[in-house]
């Protein structure tokens, strides 16, 4: 069994053999970018009143699991406000020095996107707050009682900040955003409109419901949505004459482990062993990253969202609980929870 995220066909992060194809299909307006209505509403007022004022736009701050488009739409902020995109990581940054390089060399009203931007160093978030508020880079000369701060001016610009994890990221830090805005998982509807979409680009035939099919497989995910397209096309050239349609995605999609839900085996066996093991739970989260040989952050931030968006898996003070409806998905009995937040099971 693959437990290795990098290569499974259903992990929200990017993996090499897509990056490059990524960057084509990948939206630069607000018009190619599906979706997520009420980030882009709010957006475009910003982004109108920041230009009608001649002003950069303020700060924003991007939050949702992996795969739902925050660089993009980092992308099309810069793309809209007509300048450019540097693009870094926070754990790319990793002294001061290295986050003072690129604030010097930004242009006038410029994006400067940081992807996960709760990697940061406390010593270099340090950094940024004088960034963010004046445009200004605090450096300190010389050591001991001759040292002396000088302020130096930095170009304006926005900062927009990338994260899985809002709730990890530090108060002073959150609060030096204007906007903050959650993106949300898309429903199969618009992921078969982002998988037509992808198609169009990539020259690859596929009907309706072919698409839908796919995007209802897709966990909410375009980066998912696009991966399974490809994989899908490849089956559809061996089996049929190419078309993706719903008999051939279906027949791909099996043939891939992926279930009419989008869970894959990893997803299955980490339910499965909950109930079997656990008894559905309560159980820590760091008990079933031992059970299933998975790091504990993996869990959290890639299967956990779609599974308690499905609502296959619910979070408790005591533990991971799995639901009713997860049971009856893998076909196992369930009985209602006991005094002790136990299900009592008949396996
Ligand atoms: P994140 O930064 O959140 O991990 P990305 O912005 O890299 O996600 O998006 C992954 C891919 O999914 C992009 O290459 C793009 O093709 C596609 N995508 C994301 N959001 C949308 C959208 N709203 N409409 C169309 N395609 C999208």
């Amino acid at each position: 069994m693959d437990f290795d995220n990098e290569n499974r066909i259903v992990s929200p992060d990017l993996n090499e053999v897509d990056s490059d194809i990524e960057i084509s299909l990948r939206p630069k307006t607000f018009s190619e970018y599906i979706g997520q209505e009420k980030a882009k509403e709010n957006l475009k007022i910003y982004i109108d009143a920041a230009k009608s004022r001649g002003d950069v736009l303020d700060h924003v701050l991007l939050y949702g699991p992996p795969g739902l488009g925050k660089t993009t739409l980092a992308g099309i902020i810069a793309n809209e406000m007509g300048v450019q995109m540097r693009v870094t990581s926070g754990p790319a940054i990793e002294k001061q020095g290295d986050l003072a390089a690129l604030l010097t060399n930004l242009n006038d009203g410029d994006v400067l996107f940081i992807d996960e931007i709760h990697r940061l160093s406390r010593s270099v978030e340090e950094v940024l707050y004088p960034a963010m508020e004046d445009n200004a880079l605090d450096i300190i000369i010389g050591k001991g009682p001759s040292a002396r701060s000088i302020r130096l001016d930095l170009p304006r610009f926005t900062l927009v900040g990338a994260t899985t994890r809002a709730g990890q990221l530090s108060a002073p830090l959150r609060d030096r955003f204007g906007v903050i805005l959650r993106l949300e998982m898309y429903t199969p509807e618009e992921l078969a409109q982002i998988v037509k979409r992808s198609a169009g680009i990539l020259g690859i035939a596929a009907d309706d419901e072919g698409a839908l099919e796919i995007a209802s497989r897709s966990r909410g995910t375009p980066r998912i949505a696009n991966r399974l397209l490809k994989r899908s096309r490849d089956f559809a050239e061996v089996m049929g004459n190419g078309v993706i349609t719903v008999d051939t995605a279906k027949i791909a999609l099996g043939r891939m482990e992926i279930d009419e839900l989008g869970l894959d085996l990893t997803d299955r066996l980490l339910l499965t062993s909950m109930i079997k093991n656990y008894n559905g739970g309560p159980v820590g989260l760091e008990t079933i990253a031992a059970t299933i040989g998975e790091e504990a952050v993996t869990i959290e931030d890639v299967y956990e969202p779609y599974l308690m968006q499905i609502g296959f898996l619910s979070k408790t003070p005591r533990g991971r609980i799995a639901t009713a409806p997860a049971y009856a998905h893998l076909g196992i009995p369930y009985k209602a929870n006991d005094d002790n937040g136990q299900q009592k099971l008949d396996l």
